[in-house]
């Protein structure tokens, strides 16, 4: 399913690459046609992006993604229907006024969040991010352009003002749907899309990975005494320890209320250990919060195998139950 809704926004885009040619074609002097020619251009650089989320498609890397890719599927065929009305628009296009409205009205229908919310995941979990080629970019090469061939009217200021506000607003729902509003580290829904990314290639390098699950020590009693506000300010605390004292390869999310989970996909056992301590007793020091405030951590390790969801499950429950003992045994502990 997801490499068919790949395939099918990777067909969009280049869609959108013809009209841009369409409109070079079209197109006047020869400033004008170049213009369009380089959109045209920085349009297929966005191919990159769905190549890989492609291969990440093919390997399941992305399921889950949508809740509802019927959905999805569904919203793809009517921006279809409308790029095709645009590419038979730009054909007739015969001044420049009307081809910048319908440039801006194409960039409109790739403002949709479906674009953003894949590329956003591209970008957040690329090894090596390429140079970033957003749609912010065409939105703002539209705009100079606008200027520069002195078109500036109220209708098209208004049409690229509103593209740009909207590509913003849509940027930050993407990030919001993966991330914990109040820690800004990844929800659960992020973190298992992000583990489950990582275990395939940890699963590939032969590597082992490792599990951390963090939990607050009497939580509900810091809340009872010093008010719920407070506890919010605890957990961002503890985040942000959290958050600093891993490697920014490692990935951590909220797993439940008070509860963080820490992915590593590569580590040997004897380091898990350690930096579960580093992690205790950077909490533990109390830098950054008014009172006291102590975690319990269970750890795990190990081979990622052909199943890569079983497997993960597996590290969990074991980190899991570790946990539990290391709060049983008196809190503030390891058990790794
Ligand atoms: P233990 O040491 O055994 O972990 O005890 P605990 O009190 O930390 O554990 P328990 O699971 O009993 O309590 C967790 C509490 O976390 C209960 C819940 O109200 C609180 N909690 C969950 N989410 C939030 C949140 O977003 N903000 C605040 N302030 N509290 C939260
Ligand atoms: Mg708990
Ligand atoms: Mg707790």
């Amino acid at each position: 399913m997801m490499t068919k809704i790949i395939d099918r926004c990777l067909a969009l885009d280049a869609r959108a690459t013809d009209v841009y040619n369409l409109l070079a074609e079209k197109g006047g002097d020869r400033n004008i046609r170049n213009f369009w020619l380089q959109i045209a251009k920085n349009n297929e650089l966005h191919l990159v992006y769905w190549n890989q989320l492609r291969t990440w498609a093919e390997t399941g890397y992305l399921d889950n993604i949508f809740e509802d890719s019927g959905k999805v599927l569904e919203d793809l065929d009517t921006l279809e229907t409308r790029i095709d009305s645009l590419t038979s628009q730009a054909k007739q296009v015969v001044d420049l006024e009307k081809a910048f409205a319908l440039a801006f009205k194409l960039e409109f229908y790739l403002l949709h969040p479906i674009f953003e919310q894949l590329l956003q995941y591209q970008q957040s979990l690329a090894e090596k991010s390429p140079e970033t080629v957003g749609y912010d970019r065409h939105v703002n090469l539209l705009f100079e352009g606008l200027y520069e061939h002195d078109l500036v009217t109220m209708e098209l200021e208004l049409l690229g003002e509103t593209l740009h506000r909207l590509w913003q607003e849509n940027r930050k729902m993407a990030i919001l749907s993966n991330t914990d509003e109040l820690t800004g580290v990844l929800n659960r829904r992020g973190l298992f899309n992000a583990m489950r990314h990582l275990a395939h290639l940890t699963q590939r390098n032969r590597n082992t990975a490792g599990v951390l699950m963090i939990d607050i020590d009497h939580f509900k009693q810091i809340n009872d005494t010093c008010g719920h506000q407070y506890g919010d300010q605890v957990l961002q605390y503890v985040a942000a320890t959290i958050r600093d004292n891993i490697r920014a390869s490692d990935v951590i999310g909220r797993y439940g209320g008070e509860e963080f989970l820490v992915f590593l996909s590569t580590v040997d056992p004897d380091a898990l250990k350690d930096v579960a301590e580093k992690i205790r007793l950077a909490v533990a020091s109390g830098d950054g919060v008014d009172q006291p405030v102590t975690i319990s951590i269970g750890g795990a390790s190990g081979r990622i195998g052909k199943h890569v969801d079983q497997s993960l499950q597996l590290l969990i429950q074991v980190a899991d139950k570790n946990l539990y003992q290391a709060k049983a045994e008196g809190r503030n502990r390891i058990k790794v």
